[in-house]
């Protein structure tokens, strides 16, 4: 019978240690080979070469590293790159390299699919297939990080956790990546840098200021009113605003870390005056600001942009309640690698 192998990157420092030392050799053996797999990158146990030839076949027999592998990278008209990941079990992701005068930003994927049910989003149509493990979201970081190196001749700058999938439905994954791509083992990249973008699931935003993280906050709200929030965002109806209300200001107490709302206006949906004046309500709760984001078309018109009057409008009141706003253009619409838009589509 054949056995099961591991995913060695599934293990923690402790336990590579604890491992090591049950098959009667150093526990530092495992700082070693934990050195390999993430601050190195080793792709196979033969690339650990201050290991002997025993030790490397001791961990081939027990173990596999299932790195991603970029498949397809499209590149386009204005320097933003979307790279389709290959797993391990053939299932497919997207991620996202978004370069602009100073910065490049990964945006990441979460999960294979999405469970929600977001009725403007291409990746809810693709349904949830199963969550990405600490390792598969770390890679996808790295892919991007060497990226940004060869074609923008610096390092990855920031990471957004907006690509498919919902991270707070798989947080403890999420967290582990994120673990790595601070830890000065993994990439050491400051957490300040990072934001999690949820659609709002107020028991792990709570849970999240428990936990005492040093990422930053992203909701994406589209509206501040029940009704039509769920007309749109159907989970609304289980995760009403109250509740995500009174989660996001138990957050900033704990944290003491400004929201960022995402909001994205359509004509005919929430671009009238009451909209905004629900929204200016909303960001009363909790010091946050908006983060207006153009509409990228996924399908056959159900949904589209508000008239540039409509978001002329939410900013001038926003800015009246001295509410920060900006108004953010998408990037890689060409190659369908904008918000909304990852749906693994050739
Ligand atoms: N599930 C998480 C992260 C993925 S979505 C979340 O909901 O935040 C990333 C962002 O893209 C969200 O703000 C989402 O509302 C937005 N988005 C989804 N579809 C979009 C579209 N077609 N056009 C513009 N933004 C979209």
């Amino acid at each position: 019978m054949e056995i099961k192998k591991k995913d060695i990157r599934a293990l923690s420092k402790d336990q590579l240690r604890d491992f090591f030392q049950k098959e009667g050799d150093k526990a530092f053996r495992g700082n070693q080979v934990y050195e390999w797999l993430w601050s190195k990158g080793a792709h196979t146990f033969e690339d650990m070469t201050n290991l002997s030839k025993e030790t490397r076949q001791m961990l081939e027999d027990h173990f596999v590293i299932n790195h991603i592998k970029v498949d397809v990278m499209q590149r386009s008209s204005d320097g933003t790159v979307k790279n389709a990941v290959r797993l391990h079990d053939n299932l497919v992701v997207e991620s996202v390299l978004i370069p602009t005068k100073t910065r490049t930003t990964a945006c990441v994927s979460s999960q294979v699919g999405c469970s929600l049910d977001c009725k403007f989003c291409a990746t809810a149509r693709l349904k949830r297939m199963r969550n990405l493990n600490p390792d598969e979201i770390y890679d996808q970081v790295v892919a991007i990080d060497r990226e940004s190196r060869l074609y923008f001749d610096r390092p990855l700058s920031n990471i957004v956790f907006m690509g498919m999938g919902e991270p707070l439905m798989n947080y403890n994954n999420v967290l582990k990546a994120i673990d790595k791509i601070t830890s000065p083992e993994g990439l050491g990249m400051s957490p300040k840098r990072i934001v999690v973008s949820t659609s709002g699931v107020p028991k792990m935003i709570k849970k999240m200021a428990d936990d005492d993280v040093k990422f930053k906050l992203a909701v994406s709200l589209h509206s501040a009113i029940d009704e039509v929030r769920t007309s749109i965002m159907p989970f609304n109806a289980t995760f009403p605003l109250a509740d995500l209300r009174e989660a996001l200001v138990y957050w900033y107490e704990k944290t003491k870390n400004r929201i960022t709302y995402e909001y994205v206006v359509w004509e005919g949906i929430n671009d009238k005056r009451k909209d905004v004046d629900a929204l200016v309500q909303f960001c009363k709760f909790a010091p946050s600001k908006v983060n207006i984001i153009e509409y990228n078309p996924i399908d056959d018109g159900q949904f589209q942009q508000a008239k540039s009057q409509a978001i002329d409008m939410y900013q001038s009141v926003l800015e009246e309640n001295n509410i920060t706003v900006t108004i953010r253009r998408s990037r890689g619409k060409d190659i369908d690698a904008a918000c909304g838009q990852l749906a693994n589509k050739d």
